[in-house]
């Protein structure tokens, strides 16, 4: 039982998400060395070695607006994360959710939930509980008169490249226009009218995004997913209001700039600089007159909207992995989630 937090309503919400322990990680009789005292904070205990040898664990403690444990659900994390920003879709505002965290850690499980994790019984993730709440909430009577309607894309950055998984893949260009407003080129946007139509879309393009890979979920780690929820007003179907729900590259794919192989080290230092540009990007939102670094990447360049405006709210979740092996992945997950918040 997360309580609410009162009148309080964030610009920018930073959560995270412990994982449970799986089974190569018990099999190979690993530590579980991430704690979650209580609702806010999270602490890794990290083993360390003295100079005469001896074994320690140093505690290192961060503090979140959430901190979810093994035993929270992916409807208690929507609950926290991206349900209160579903009203500033309503109000006419751009929302973005976040999955951060390495490959492994729960960023598909939270986001795609059963029909895109490898887990078929964790239940609905955020794309279909958020949009579960938008159909549920467009019926409310005081919306009635914006006539809105709502519809939906999905594409993947991948090496700095966008592809339109609701169109076959389709490499898309991205435009920035002489009003300064970038524009994704082409990208489908399918009108949807019931939970069930955003299903299929969310089916059809995972099963795109996971197509013609070669080694196995290699080019999903290494590519951002993004989902947006979209409403529209009126006869003349003007934007009213975007929800952007992104399910990161695996973070620790930013250190490939070390790897012996030129494609992967380029891969690599395009995701090292497009998590670093939306970290700034995320940061400048809290801070009037910030500089947005948004034309770094392309992640940040397609989601420049998002990161304007005195509407615009961002929530992330970083996700974490409990086992020891995964220690420094983990630390550098907690850093990172630190600086967003940090004002
Ligand atoms: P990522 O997308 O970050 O690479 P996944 O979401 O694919 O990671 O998760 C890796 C594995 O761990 C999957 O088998 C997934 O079902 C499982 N998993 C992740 N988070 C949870 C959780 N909170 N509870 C149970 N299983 C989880
Ligand atoms: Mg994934």
């Amino acid at each position: 039982d997360f309580v609410d937090r009162g009148n309080s309503d964030p610009q920018i919400t930073v959560c995270v998400r412990k994982r449970p322990m799986n089974k190569k990680e018990t099999d190979l009789k690993e530590v579980d060395i991430v704690s979650i005292p209580d609702k806010q904070r999270i602490i890794v205990h990290e083993p360390k070695l003295k100079v005469d040898l001896t074994k320690f664990l140093e505690n290192q403690q961060f503090r979140f607006d959430f901190a979810f444990d093994e035993n929270c659900n992916n409807e208690i994390v929507y609950r926290c994360t991206a349900r209160p920003l579903v009203r500033t879709l309503f109000e006419g505002g751009m929302a973005t959710c976040f999955a951060y965290g390495q490959t492994g850690s729960g960023k598909t499980h939270t986001m795609g939930g059963e029909f895109l994790g490898k887990n078929q019984n964790c239940g609905n993730g955020i794309y279909v509980l958020t949009a579960t709440d938008v159909f549920r909430k467009i019926q409310q009577p005081k919306y009635s008169d914006l006539h809105l309607k709502v519809s939906a894309s999905f594409f993947e950055i991948y090496s700095g490249k966008v592809f339109d998984l609701l169109n076959a893949k389709a490499k898309l260009r991205v435009l920035e226009d002489g009003k300064q407003q970038v524009q994704v080129v082409g990208l489908s946007e399918r009108t949807v009218e019931s939970v069930d139509q955003v299903l299929d879309l969310i089916r059809h393009g995972s099963r795109m995004r996971t197509s013609g890979q070669t080694a196995a979920n290699a080019n999903s780690s290494r590519s951002h997913a993004v989902f947006q929820i979209i409403l529209r007003s009126g006869a003349a179907s003007r934007l009213h209001g975007k929800f952007s729900l992104v399910d990161l590259a695996g973070n620790e794919r930013g250190a490939d700039t070390n790897s012996s192989d030129r494609q992967t080290r380029m891969e690599g230092s395009e995701i090292n600089k497009s998590l670093l540009a939306l970290k700034e990007c995320i940061r400048a939102l809290g801070r009037r007159g910030a500089h947005l670094p948004f034309r770094a990447s392309k992640l940040t360049q397609v989601l420049k909207d998002s990161f304007i405006g005195e509407k615009s709210k961002t929530c992330m979740i970083a996700m974490i992995s409990p086992g020891m092996s995964s220690c420094e992945h983990s630390l550098n997950t907690l850093r990172y989630a630190d600086r967003v918040k940090e004002l």
